[in-house]
């Protein structure tokens, strides 16, 4: 059967947790034309699948004591010696990891941090909270794009991708480390490592400290990087947004790194990360707030909670590949011990999919969508393996449950 973005025609679902194959790792993200993934399809022979892999390395195969004496070499090689200067970026929103990060950075490994948030579409009024309670102990420098260029990229991702998210993703990728450079700054800490949820080797890539080059630096010249599905020359040309109100979106180029070396490293490869154990961190140690009220879609109170768009990234992904936020939370805290698979996938059962509806008719101003085109789109997006219409109903082929 025909699948769209490249899925594997035949659903599998783990045998630990509740994920399917049918999560992709996207690649050459700056070239996104159309929908162009590549599914991890890294399940094993056991039927694990990538992130389970990788979980298993983390709890049986490292040694994480030598682990952390090399974060403690890489902060001694980076350390100022002037104490008023920065030594470290963390990026991040306030949220329970970036809060965790620059907290134990600063306290356990004397590392002095400047934090940089890539402001959110339109902020929560917990997103907004945590955010000025992180900056209780750490400098802080906040990007706020353009409101006009973020509103017509998020747009342009919607319509042309299905991913509203996508302006938000570059601008969270490369901002902090546009400032680095601009501060001189030649250390990035993110929080865990990517390959917790997967990826196309995680036996390969659970020895990985960093970010690969590739992932935030060019070669392309502007003419081949699409923002939102649309090529840089035909953003400005044909859609009017100012070439320097992208600055933020787009990647390092190589010729940026000639004077300047950047180490894009996650936290999560040098000390064990267990996001239960974060937040506990985080609300004990720093003021973090949960949500008062469960998120739409999931169970949880704790995690993507800054911008009224979330809602939306994670439903437009149940309808792309079958995967709501629901299935990222079980699967997630199942690897982690904290749920069993059938209390997981009961979870999913009650809350996948659920629609985002408190946001709804503000994200829809927001990105100039009206409902009818929006349900168009949406509906346009269901792959036919994944998807059926029974009795005027979409349903799911493939549950976790059945
Ligand atoms: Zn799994």
């Amino acid at each position: 059967m025909k699948t769209k973005y490249g899925l594997p025609p035949k659903v599998q679902f783990c045998t630990r947790c509740t994920m399917s194959n049918q999560r992709p790792v996207p690649v050459g993200e700056m070239k996104y034309k159309v929908n162009a993934y590549k599914p991890t399809d890294a399940f094993n022979k056991e039927g694990l699948c990538a992130a389970c892999q990788f979980s298993f390395v983390k709890d049986n195969k490292i040694d994480w004591d030598k682990r952390e004496k090399e974060l403690i070499e890489l902060c001694n090689k980076y350390r100022s010696k002037s104490s008023s200067e920065y030594d470290c970026i963390v990026p991040g929103s306030g949220g329970k990891d970036s809060r965790f990060t620059s907290h134990i950075l600063k306290e356990k490994y004397g590392m002095n941090p400047l934090t940089v948030t890539w402001a959110p579409h339109i902020y929560t009024d917990i997103g907004k909270k945590n955010h000025a309670s992180w900056l209780d102990n750490v400098d802080n420098i906040l990007i706020t794009p353009s409101i006009e260029t973020h509103r017509k990229l998020t747009n342009l991702a919607f319509k042309n991708l299905l991913h509203p998210f996508q302006p938000f993703v570059f601008g969270q990728r490369y901002a902090a480390l546009k400032v680095a450079k601009r501060f001189n700054i030649g250390l990035v800490f993110h929080g865990e490592s990517p390959f917790e949820y997967g990826s196309a080797d995680p036996i390969k890539d659970s020895k990985k400290s960093g970010f690969d080059k590739k992932y935030f630096v060019s070669k392309n010249n502007l003419n081949e990087i699409y923002l939102g599905g649309v090529s840089v020359k035909e953003l400005v040309k044909k859609h009017k947004i100012p070439l320097s109100d992208l600055f933020w979106y787009l990647p390092i180029f190589e010729s940026d790194l000639k004077k300047f070396k950047l180490n894009y490293k996650f936290l999560g490869y040098y000390l064990k990360w267990n996001p239960q154990e974060v937040f506990y961190y985080a609300v004990d140690k720093t003021g973090f707030i949960p949500n008062p009220e469960r998120t739409e879609g999931t169970y949880s109170k704790y995690a993507s909670l800054d911008d009224r768009i979330d809602g939306f990234h994670y439903y437009t992904s149940f309808i792309k590949f079958g995967l709501g936020r629901a299935t990222m939370d079980t699967a997630q805290e199942i690897r982690n011990g904290l749920l069993t698979r059938d209390e997981g996938i009961d979870l999913v059962k009650k809350y996948d999919g659920e629609f985002p509806n408190k946001y709804f008719q503000e994200i829809l101003e927001y990105m100039r969508i009206d409902e009818k085109l929006f349900w168009r789109l949406i509906n346009a997006a269901r792959s036919p393996h994944l998807w059926s219409k029974i009795k005027g109903k979409w349903t799911l082929k493939h549950k976790v449950w059945e």
